[in-house]
C-alpha cells in the first residue's frame, strides 16, 4: 500500500511551511540529541541539554568536592526546593511561593492526597479515573483502605454528573490533566469547579502535561497539584517531582508524612515537629540535591520560552503528525482526540503489533515507547521537534508496516 508520491510530496511542503512559520520556537540547537534520530520519546524522558552537563560537572566538583557542606548556604542547595519551584510556577499558571519540588510524583501525590484528606473529614469517598497511571491509582487505593473511603471511578468526562449525583460524599477529586495512554487533555477548569460545586477539593496530577501544555492553577482554583520533572521538563532520570499548594490552603496543610525539612525550624532540632510557614512545609527530608541542581539548569529552556509558545508549537506538531499518520498509515487508528482543545502533547496510535511497530521504528532511528493495551505512542516535545522529522517518522512507520518488520520475535525488557 504504497502512499503515492504526490501525497507525500504535498506533506513535505507542508512540514517545510509550517517549520518556517514555528521557526522562533524552534530550540533543537539547545539540545544534545543524536545525529539521525527522531525522539518521540519526550513524554517519559526529556532529553538532555548541551549545557547541563557542566553545570552538574561544577555542582559535583567545586560545590561538593570543594566547598563540601557550606555549599548547603553558600551555593544556595537548602533553598533549592522552593527557588526551583518558583521557577516551575509560571509553566503552572501559580504565583510564587506555591511550589515545592523534592521526591517522586508518586510520593507527592501520597502526600497531598493524604493533606487533602484531612482538609476534608467526614467525606466518605475519593473520585479518580480508572485509566489513570497506576502509580497513582495505587496511592488513591492505598490511603482510601486507609481512611475507611470508598473510590469512585469515573471518567474525567463523566466526573461533573457523578459529582452532582455523589457530591456530598467526595472528599477529593483526583485526576490526571492529560490521559498518559490517550493523550486526551481533560477540562481542568470545569471539573475542578464542578468539584467545589459538591465541596469536594480538585487534587491534579500534571505529569504529562507541565512544560507542554499551560495550566492555570491559580486562575482555576485548583487545590493542589503535583507533576514530574523528568519528562517535558527534561529535569533528567528521576529528577523529583513538584507539589502545588494553593496558597489560601498552606495554613491547614498538613500531609502523612512530616520530615524535618519541612519543620519551622530545621535546625532547632526539635523532638516534636511543627510545620513551617507557607509552601515549605511541603518539604520533607533532604532531596535529591545533583538531580534538583539538574532540573533547575533544564528550566533555563523556559526562560525566553514561554509554555504557551511549546503549547502553540505542540500542536502544530501533533495535528501534523495525525494528519500525516492517517494519510499514510491509514492502517493504524489515531486514538488521540484530533480536536485542538481536548489533546494534550503526545499522539497514540493503535494497532495489533504495536510493541512490534514501536521496537521496529527505534531500529530504524524513531524513538517511541509502547504502552498498554496496544498502543505506540509518539511524544511531541515541542522544543526539539520538527514537523519535517515527524514526516519522516510517519514514512517509517508507513516502511515497517510495508516490509512487515513489526512481526519479528522480540524478547520485551523491563521497561517498553
Ligand atoms: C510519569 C508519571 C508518574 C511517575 O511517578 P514517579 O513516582 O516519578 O515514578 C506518576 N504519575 C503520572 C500520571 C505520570 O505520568
Amino acid at each position: 500500500m504504497a502512499p503515492t508520491d504526490d501525497v507525500v510530496a504535498t506533506l513535505a511542503e507542508r512540514a517545510g511551511l509550517l517549520d518556517e512559520t514555528h521557526a522562533a520556537t524552534d530550540r533543537r540547537d539547545r539540545f544534545a540529541l543524536p545525529d539521525g534520530v527522531v525522539y518521540l520519546d519526550g513524554n517519559s524522558l526529556g532529553a538532555l541539554q548541551r549545557h547541563v552537563p557542566a553545570v552538574l560537572a561544577d555542582v559535583v566538583r567545586r560545590q561538593w568536592g570543594a566547598d563540601l557542606i557550606a555549599s548547603w548556604n553558600d551555593h544556595g542547595w537548602w533553598d533549592a526546593p522552593t527557588r526551583v519551584g518558583d521557577r516551575i510556577a509560571p509553566l503552572l499558571g501559580a504565583a510564587p511561593g506555591q511550589v515545592v519540588v523534592g521526591d517522586s510524583t508518586t510520593v507527592a501525590l501520597h502526600q497531598t492526597l493524604g493533606a487533602a484528606l484531612r482538609l476534608r473529614p467526614g467525606r466518605r469517598a475519593v473520585v479518580t479515573d480508572p485509566a489513570s497511571f497506576p502509580s497513582d491509582l495505587y496511592v488513591v487505593a492505598g490511603l482510601a483502605a486507609e481512611h475507611g473511603l470508598e473510590v469512585l471511578h469515573a471518567s474525567p468526562r463523566d466526573v461533573p454528573d457523578l459529582l452532582a449525583r455523589r457530591g456530598d460524599d467526595v472528599a477529593v477529586v483526583v485526576l490526571s490533566h492529560a490521559d498518559f495512554r490517550t493523550g486526551e487533555l481533560w477540562d481542568l477548569p470545569g471539573i475542578t469547579a464542578a468539584a467545589h460545586a459538591a465541596g469536594a477539593l480538585a487534587l491534579w496530577d500534571l505529569s504529562h502535561t507541565v512544560g507542554a501544555v499551560p495550566a492555570r492553577l491559580d486562575a482555576s482554583g485548583v487545590d493542589l497539584a503535583v507533576g514530574c520533572g523528568y519528562k517535558y521538563l527534561c529535569g533528567g532520570p528521576g529528577a523529583p517531582a513538584f507539589t502545588y499548594v494553593a496558597q489560601r490552603h498552606q495554613a491547614a496543610y498538613r500531609p502523612p508524612v512530616q520530615g524535618w525539612n519541612g519543620h519551622a525550624e530545621p535546625f532547632a532540632m526539635d523532638p516534636e515537629h511543627r510545620f513551617a510557614a507557607g509552601v515549605r512545609r511541603a518539604r520533607i527530608g533532604t532531596p535529591p540535591i545533583l538531580s534538583l541542581l539538574a532540573l533547575d539548569a533544564a528550566l533555563d529552556l523556559f526562560d525566553d520560552l514561554p509554555v504557551e509558545e511549546v503549547r502553540g508549537r505542540s500542536l502544530s506538531l501533533s495535528g501534523f503528525l495525525a494528519d500525516a499518520v492517517e494519510a499514510l498509515v491509514p492502517e493504524v487508528e489515531v486514538v488521540t482526540p484530533r480536536e485542538d482543545a481536548r489533546r494534550g502533547s503526545h499522539v497514540s496510535v493503535a494497532h495489533p503489533e504495536a510493541y512490534g511497530l514501536v521496537q521496529a521504528l527505534i531500529a530504524r532511528g524513531v524513538v517511541g515507547d509502547y504502552r498498554e493495551p496496544g498502543l505506540a505512542r509518539l511524544g511531541v516535545a515541542a522544543p526539539y521537534l520538527t514537523h519535517a522529522q515527524l514526516l519522516r517518522a510517519v514514512l517509517e512507520m508507513r516502511a515497517v508496516l510495508d516490509r512487515g518488520e513489526q512481526t519479528a520475535p522480540r524478547e520485551r525488557p523491563t521497561v517498553t
